[in-house]
């Protein structure tokens, strides 16, 4: 890995645009070479996998005292705000070590370019609140690598239960009432589920995360710190342990939708599931991701944008645009009940 430019010494920042590290200083080009892999691990290999020491050394972490945000960053690297909240109260620390990284996808665009993908999609949304995001500039815009964990899982399930679903039934007279119908159900159900992606740092939310997927792992590199030359890394503080079983309980609830759908039912009245995983693979990926802070009197806002594809998660949404949307539905509607009790 290179830490600093080979001419000048200067410090130095990814390109997306070049696919290389640049100099600051004298703008010399480092190319990157794009080992593309995402192949899965067993979840054995977890369990040997040695957790990487010369990753940690590299790095120093700083911690939030508002939002208590924990993120890595080389140490050549300046940071003087939370990346989350932009509050400047941060303490530095040292980086602990952490888990063996399989691969990165890396950022696509630029911090200028996703500022201005930012805008046009805050003024392309009729209801995001146009004032919050009005006044950023580039240094509202942190770029992050989020930790998630990505699972291939097979599935192969028993169930039996009671399932049921409601129909509008007409009777003699002619009146309509909804009716509950019961389904005695039972049988074997497989599914190989792929790329099911778990966030590993508990600061972020799952939903947030949701918000701008999906990632294209077919972009995916083999990790390598070159990558992450001006931008920041986030701390994996949850258990891989306890990524896995987040994502059985996705998957879980995938396949008693799917048991639904199969047996024409909507609702589950009894289920007995039981299910086994032949087989349980991971890789463990960092995802590009741009925050976009901003504060409007004393309240913080914070935005998230994939920087592989330039999807912009949940935008704040303007109150009035709202409340006006409402009104103008209930006097449509209360005009339309006033014209067919004039009509009839
Ligand atoms: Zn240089
Ligand atoms: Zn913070």
């Amino acid at each position: 890995m290179l830490n600093n430019c080979e001419n000048c010494g200067g410090k130095l920042y990814f390109s997306p645009k070049d696919k290389a590290n640049v100099c600051e200083s004298c703008g010399s080009l480092f190319p990157l070479e794009y080992n593309y892999q995402f192949s899965k691990k067993t979840f054995d290999e977890h369990q040997i996998s040695a957790e990487d020491d010369a990753l940690a050394n590299s790095m120093s972490s700083i911690k939030c005292k508002s939002c208590g945000a924990n993120v890595l960053l080389s140490k050549y690297q300046m940071q003087t705000t939370c990346p989350y909240c932009g509050n400047s109260s941060i303490v530095k620390g040292k980086a602990k070590n952490m888990l063996y990284i399989d691969s990165l996808i890396p950022f696509n665009f630029s911090k200028t370019e996703a500022l201005s993908k930012f805008k046009s999609t805050v003024r392309k949304r009729f209801y995001a609140n146009k004032k919050i995001f009005k006044n950023i500039n580039e240094n509202a815009i942190n770029g992050i690598y989020v930790n998630a964990f990505v699972f291939d899982i097979e599935t192969s399930s028993s169930y039996r239960g009671v399932f049921s679903y409601t129909r509008t039934v007409k009777d003699r007279d002619g009146n309509s009432h909804t009716e509950t119908f019961y389904k005695n159900v039972s049988g074997f159900f497989d599914k190989a589920y792929k790329n099911i992606t778990i966030e590993a740092n508990s600061h972020l939310d799952q939903s947030d995360l949701g918000s701008i997927m999906p990632f294209q792992y077919g972009s995916a590199v083999e990790f390598k710190q070159d990558f992450m030359h001006g931008y920041m890394l986030e701390y994996q503080d949850r258990m891989f342990n306890d990524c896995v079983k987040m994502a059985e309980k996705i998957i879980n609830r995938d396949i008693e939708q799917r048991l639904l759908e199969k047996h024409g039912c909507t609702k589950i009245e009894r289920l007995s599931l039981h299910t086994d995983y032949p087989d349980k693979r991971y890789n463990y990926c960092l995802l590009p991701v741009y925050f976009v802070n901003s504060e409007v009197k004393g309240k913080k806002y914070n935005v998230l944008m994939n920087g592989q594809t330039g999807k912009v998660g949940k935008i704040p949404k303007d109150k009035w645009r709202v409340f006006f949307t409402i009104l103008l539905i209930a006097v449509l509607f209360v005009g339309a009940i006033l014209l067919v009790m004039y009509l009839f």
